[in-house]
This record gives structure tokens, sequence and C-alpha cells, in this order.
């Protein structure tokens, strides 16, 4: 068979990773419209020339996904620390705490409503966690770049995969074969199409029906911000409960072996287009400063604005796809790296 997974992100290639060496007589091509792998979590040079993530980023907690990641594509983990945090106006709230926090509210919800039989999703969805303590959020110890490195060096390594990069796909006619329309006017014709739900495409055509997409679109909006001096306080991931501009927050000079000061602000969408750059660097300093992030005096430049849009496709239509025929047509749900590779990793009974 030849089969198309439409989508570079991480989500497309762990299926098309597993896909293609367990059926090595399947011709396997990885399109995606950037001339670059990796989806949301594509990566930048810095100055000091080191590989850097240019989103801030979080895993979500699952041992079981961590513990493939670190057998199938040999990465080494670590606890992010100090710990990832929501950031409330008087107080932090560990992020693994506020997942238990609420896992207990959707069991007592359902508990009282008598939804009991909701309870069961508790032991088979992986946003789930009853437990209290010892909960830690992995992460790679060099950023995520690492497992996207790592599973393209996967990839390139199986004779029966192709990356076709700079391509987007606009239509999807699904017929006795699958024919994907390309914006630049070209066709391809293959056997069977696979999607993510972070997918920019105008319709899928069968037989029976003609589906006219649409999506939510969400833009991640980071600005790369450099000091000359170490920051005074370590954020390993910030996620901003009260602040109107600022979403989350990272420090990623690791990235760079801390040969840099390096901080990924992400910027929410509003602001962004209503203020000049000039302005949110200006806040961002403001608001460093009063955590206590950097001091007066310590300088804070922008080096680069990070925008990447992403389509979600809506619920209902994720499903009429689906319902074409799976053999021929097959979106992924992905709304979180981590949860996505749980889907895919329960359902070929690999965790
Ligand atoms: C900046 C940012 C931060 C995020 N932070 C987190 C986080 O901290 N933790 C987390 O778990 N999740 C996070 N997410 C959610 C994220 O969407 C998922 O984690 C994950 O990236 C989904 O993987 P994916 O493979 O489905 O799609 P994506 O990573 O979104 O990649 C989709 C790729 O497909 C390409 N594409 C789409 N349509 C077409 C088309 N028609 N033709 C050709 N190419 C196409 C896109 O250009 C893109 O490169 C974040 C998303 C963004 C954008």
């Amino acid at each position: 068979m030849k089969i198309a997974f439409i989508g570079s992100g991480p989500v497309s290639l762990l299926k098309a990773y597993l896909h293609a060496k367990g059926n090595p007589n399947d011709e396997i091509i990885i399109i995606d419209q950037h001339n670059r792998v990796g989806g949301a979590w594509y990566s930048d040079i810095s100055t000091s020339g080191h590989e850097i993530e240019c989103g801030c980023h979080i895993w979500s907690y699952c041992p079981e996904v961590y513990d493939f990641f670190k057998k199938e594509f040999e990465l080494q983990l670590q606890p992010f620390n100090p710990n990832a945090v929501f950031v409330g106006k008087h107080f932090n709230l560990p992020y693994s705490l506020k997942n238990t926090i609420n896992t207990y509210t959707f069991i007592a919800k359902n508990t009282l409503t008598g939804k009991f039989s909701r309870n069961k999703e508790v032991r088979t969805e992986p946003m789930w966690h009853t437990r209290i303590f010892g909960k830690k959020n992995q992460y790679p110890l060099k950023g995520s770049v690492e497992l996207i490195n790592s599973m393209k060096r996967k990839l390139d390594a199986l004779s029966n995969v192709e990356f076709l990069l700079g391509k987007q796909v606009d239509a999807i006619d699904v017929m006795t074969k699958v024919t994907l329309a390309f914006r630049e006017g070209e066709k391809l014709e293959v056997d069977k199409a696979i999607l993510t739900s972070v997918s920019e495409i105008k319709e899928v055509n069968s037989a029976s029906k003609k589906i006219e997409l649409v999506q939510d679109r969400r833009d991640y909006i980071h600005l790369l911000l450099s000091s000359n001096q170490s920051f005074r306080k370590k954020i390993s991931y910030w996620r901003l409960m009260n602040d109107n501009v600022i979403h989350r927050i990272s420090d990623i000079s690791y990235q760079t072996e801390n040969k840099e000061n390096l901080l990924l602000v992400g910027i929410k969408p509003d602001p962004f287009y209503s203020k000049s750059e000039d302005e949110l660097t200006e806040y961002c300093r403001h608001f460093l400063l009063n955590k206590g992030v950097i001091v007066q005096n310590q300088s804070l430049d922008r080096i680069k604005t990070h925008v990447f849009p992403t389509y979600y496709i809506k619920e209902g239509l994720r499903n009429q796809i689906n319902n074409i025929d799976l053999q021929k047509i097959e979106l992924i749900h992905s709304t979180d790296l981590i949860y996505g590779f749980f889907r895919i990793l329960k359902k070929e009974n690999l965790i």
C-alpha cells in the first residue's frame, strides 16, 4: 500500500514510524506544508549555534509514554526542575497537583450528579490521575528537539519512508483510490491518507458526501527574549492564570548549555495583534521584574518572534471523516503530544 501522512507533527511522525517499521512493503509518504518536520514542535538555531525549541512546551504526566520514549527513541528524560507551575495572583500551584485536583473534581461531580459510569474514564483516559504525591512531568535533557530529531533519524533509516516537504494538501478525494490535491496544483494518488486533528484542509470528498472542513484557528505566539545575565529565579514552565497578555513562560537557557540566557514567552493572540512588539517586550520586562526573575538594569532583548497558526478540525467533522472508510482515510485526534502518543501506543498494544 501507498500511505500518505498529512503533516509532520510529532503525532503523525509516531504513527508513520510505527506503520513503516511494521509494514516494510508499504510505501510511506510524509507531507508537510513547511520545509521542516516537527509541526508545532519545530526548532531554530540560537545565536551560539544550538538547536532550541520555538514554543514553551510541557509534556503531560504519563509514565507509560515516558518509558516508551526512553526505550524506543533512546531519550534521557528528567523531571522539570523546579516544578512546572500554574502561576496565580497570590500563589503557585504545581502542575501535577492541579492535574490531581482536576481528577478528584471530575470524580466528585460525576458522583454528585449520578453519572457514575463516567468515572470509568479515570481508568482509561490519560489526562486523569488520582495519585497525589510523586507525580513529576518529565522532559528530555536537551528539550523537545531531541524527540523530533530522534524520530526523524529513525524514519530516515527506513527505506520505505519518503518526505514531501513544502507542499500543502488542500482537498482529499476518497474513491477507489485516494487523491490528494495540492495547493500548488499537483495531485498524488495513494491507497490511504492519514491526518491529525490539526490539519489545514478545505474539503474531503467521497462517493456519498462532500465534507467542507471548518477549523478553529489558534495562533501560538512566542517572543524569544535574551539577557546578558542569568535569571535570578529559575523557571522551568509557568502557565499564567490571571495575566491578560502573557500565557506561559519557559527558560530554555539549558538548551544552549547555558551559553545564552533565553526565555520563551507565550503571548495571547489579542494583545499580540493590538500592541507593538516593543510594547510587548516592555510588558514582559515589567512582569519579570515584579516576579523577581530579572533585576533593574538587567538587559532583556527580543531576538525573535515566532507565530505558528494551527487549525483544529471540529469534533463533529472529525467523526464524519472517520466514518467514510477507515481503510482509506483516518483522522487521529491530537491536541496534546503525550495524549496523542498514548492513544496510538494503546491501540497498537505497545504500552
Ligand atoms: C506553539 C504550540 C505549543 C503547544 N504546546 C503544547 C504543549 O506544551 N504540550 C502539548 O502536549 N501540546 C502542545 N501543543 C499542542 C500541539 O498541537 C500538540 O502537542 C501536537 O503538536 C499535535 O501534533 P500533530 O502531529 O497533530 O500536529 P502539529 O504539531 O500541529 O503539526 C501539524 C503539521 O501539519 C502541517 N499541516 C497541517 N495541515 C496540512 C496540510 N493540509 N498540508 C500539509 N501540511 C499540513 C502543519 O503545517 C504542521 O506542520 C502546542 C501547540 C503549539 C502550536
